[in-house]
């Protein structure tokens, strides 16, 4: 589960990560009280009109725009709330924007020039354990920065038995080219935003730009945080703030129904039952000359209803050309599915226009078999994956 940016900054802020300071708003005369708030708390004169929608780059898509005073606030409020925001990590018609979060202007003019940094916290999926990557080029695009320069990317590698060592915090602060104060508050900040990681099961911070003031100090400007869903029940309080207007639809519904859906581009609909199944159907369905367009894995219990839910959900996308059943009657028994599906099929019949094939192994996939023929739905049923791929094919050309 994403957090939105000022979601993400307060959490982190409880663990004690210094951050640029802000306050939401929905409309902009809440965006003005929030400017004259932070006007009062931090004697900020200059302001951040920052679009909350659950995508990076917004500053490229006009999402993230300074004001110079509470009047600007307001003008750049009403112009960022409502629109649709297309960034480089949206589709194009973009995400329409809810709220903006109203920030302090951190990079007021001092002694030294203000400077961004990049850091992201993250499992290291081949050694197992989490790791902290930053750089010295922050604010921009570090896709760009692995491409173009590499070495200017660094990894800390952390043990999980020890945890973050002060020497490891050190030796950031050292390669970020720091020194003096900044290096003792870098290092603070690494330490406080390692333990936010750990202690709020999160499976991605995210932190571009770190920013080291005019003044040394160092904190978040942006944050991306992903918690992790499986630890979600241990924080009911992060739970709560998911936003369901910044998730598909689709599957926002299938989750509702217990149904682990993910959308995807192709045109081939796929029910499967267990996720391993699901994964070789896609390709199955690679192979045969479609693309799947889902991943929807109904689990241990095939009924009537669960098919049901799941040939609805894959038919509200209107790129379906086919639907396969590819269910494996373990437990759950084969005859029982196959009824499901016939049910499932009348009740819905109609809104059905796109032929299904359904492939029934193991307990009773004879009985199934015969029981899907002579319902008389025109629906293909095949024993072996191959002839589910064929049909596939056949299908589709
Ligand atoms: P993103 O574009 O979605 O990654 O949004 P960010 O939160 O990273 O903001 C984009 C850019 O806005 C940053 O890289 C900064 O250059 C700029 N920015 C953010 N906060 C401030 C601020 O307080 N003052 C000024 N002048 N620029 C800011
Ligand atoms: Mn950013």
């Amino acid at each position: 589960m994403n957090l939105h940016e000022y979601q993400g900054k307060e959490m982190l802020n409880s663990f004690g990560v210094r951050i640029q300071r802000g306050i939401v708003a929905t409309t902009p005369e809440e965006a003005v009280e929030a400017a004259k708030k932070l006007t009062k708390e931090t004697g900020t004169s200059w302001y951040v009109v920052k679009a909350q929608v659950h995508a990076g780059g917004r500053g490229k898509g006009g999402g993230v725009k300074l004001a110079k005073s509470q009047d600007e606030v307001k003008s750049i409020a009403n112009d960022i709330l409502g629109m649709m925001l297309v960034t480089p990590q949206t589709s194009a018609e973009g995400k329409l924007v809810n709220q903006v979060l109203i920030t302090e202007d951190v990079y007021y003019p001092g002694d030294n020039e203000p400077e961004e940094y990049y850091m992201s916290v993250l499992l290291n999926r081949e050694t197992g354990r989490n790791m902290i990557m930053y750089s010295t080029e922050g604010g921009m695009d570090i896709e760009k920065v692995a491409d173009e320069t590499p070495h200017l990317i660094f990894n800390e590698e952390i043990d999980p038995a020890l945890g973050l060592l002060p020497f490891q915090a050190r030796k950031i602060a050292f390669n970020l080219g720091l020194s003096g104060g900044a290096l003792k508050e870098m290092m603070k900040f690494v330490s406080s935003l390692y333990t936010a990681y750990v202690k709020s099961d999160s499976s991605l911070f995210e932190i571009n730009p770190v920013l080291k003031t005019s003044d040394d100090k160092i904190m978040a400007v942006d944050a991306k945080v992903t918690l992790d869903n499986s630890a979600l029940f241990r924080h009911k309080d992060y739970a709560e703030l998911r936003d369901l207007r910044e998730e598909n639809p689709i599957e926002v519904e299938a989750d509702a129904a217990g149904l682990s859906y993910v959308d995807l581009d192709g045109n081939v609909g796929c029910m499967v039952n267990g996720a391993g199944l699901a994964m070789s159907t896609m390709d199955l369905i690679k192979q045969s000359g479609g693309d799947p367009a889902n991943f929807l894995d109904v689990g241990g219990t095939a009924d009537a209803e669960r098919v049901e839910i799941g040939f609805r959900i894959i038919l509200k996308d209107p790129n379906v050309k086919a639907i396969l059943i590819n269910i494996f009657g373990g437990i759950v028994r084969c005859d029982r599915v196959a009824e499901g599906i016939v049910e499932a099929y009348k009740n819905m019949g109609d809104e059905i226009k796109v032929p299904i094939i359904v492939r029934l192994q193991g307990t009773n996939a004879k009985e199934a078999k015969v029981l899907i023929d002579e319902s008389g739905l025109p629906v293909h049923s095949v024993v072996e994956f191959q002839e589910a791929a064929d049909k596939v094919h056949e299908v589709l050309a």
